[in-house]
């Protein structure tokens, strides 16, 4: 199969020396795309900026802004069977940019965004996906009922959804503890670690592959 994986965290620029980001370390899909080329699979990661190293067999295209990530994914997901989008997308970036740094002068600055494109959002209406299309949804609360309102209104097959705001898991750490959600049924996987996860949710992509026929 061909795999698409977005991954990591976006920066929007404010200023030369500043950016607006989401806390995300890219670990999850920097996993994915690694167990998706030694599970024998074609593999494009599309990653925002990380301090991780890019898998081998897998082609790394780095890209720092949301409308970079949205880019690249609208040229290569023509070719994907199976696109999976695990990146941290910044849903708003700063109206302008600034061309010098930013002065402190007031005591108080205000910052004007506008909204980012939904890459996730714009897989089935805007490029015309029909492969295998997986989101992830990281929630503070209401898992389940978030999850699956993404799933519907985003068209994917499966949402990996995980509670954020629990220690130990998700950000940053090597471990998290995810439900997987379907059309038809939900399945609550144990903690375990990103690698172990990757490699299962591989494994759920393979079946909603092969299902479709
Ligand atoms: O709506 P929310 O940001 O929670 O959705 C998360 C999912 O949507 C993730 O799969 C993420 O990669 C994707 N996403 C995207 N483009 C955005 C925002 C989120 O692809 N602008």
């Amino acid at each position: 199969m061909n795999l698409l994986v977005t991954a990591g965290p976006t920066r929007e620029p404010l200023d030369p020396v500043r950016y607006l980001t989401n806390r995300s370390s890219g670990k999850m899909g920097y996993a994915l795309a690694e167990a998706g080329a030694r599970s024998g699979h074609r593999v494009t990661l599309i990653s925002g900026p990380t301090s991780l190293e890019a898998p081998v067999n897998v082609n790394c295209i780095p890209v720092e802004t949301a409308r970079e990530m949205f880019e690249a994914t609208s040229i290569h997901i023509d070719r994907a069977d199976v696109a999976i989008f695990a990146a941290a997308v910044a849903d708003y970036r700063p109206v302008s940019l600034a061309e010098n740094k930013i002065k402190k002068s007031e005591e108080h600055l205000a910052l004007a965004l506008v909204r980012n494109p939904d890459i996730l959002g714009s897989a089935r209406s805007e490029f015309g996906f029909e492969g295998v299309l997986v989101g992830f949804a990281a929630e503070t609360e209401a898992l389940e009922e978030n999850a699956r309102r993404k799933l519907t209104d985003k068209g994917c097959d499966l949402v990996v959804a995980n509670l954020v705001a629990q220690p130990g898991i998700g950000f940053d750490s090597d471990h998290n503890e995810v439900l997987l959600v379907y059309p038809d049924r939900s399945e609550a996987l144990p903690l375990e670690t990103k690698v172990h996860l990757a490699h299962l949710i591989i494994q759920a992509v393979e079946e909603a592959h092969n299902r479709r026929g």
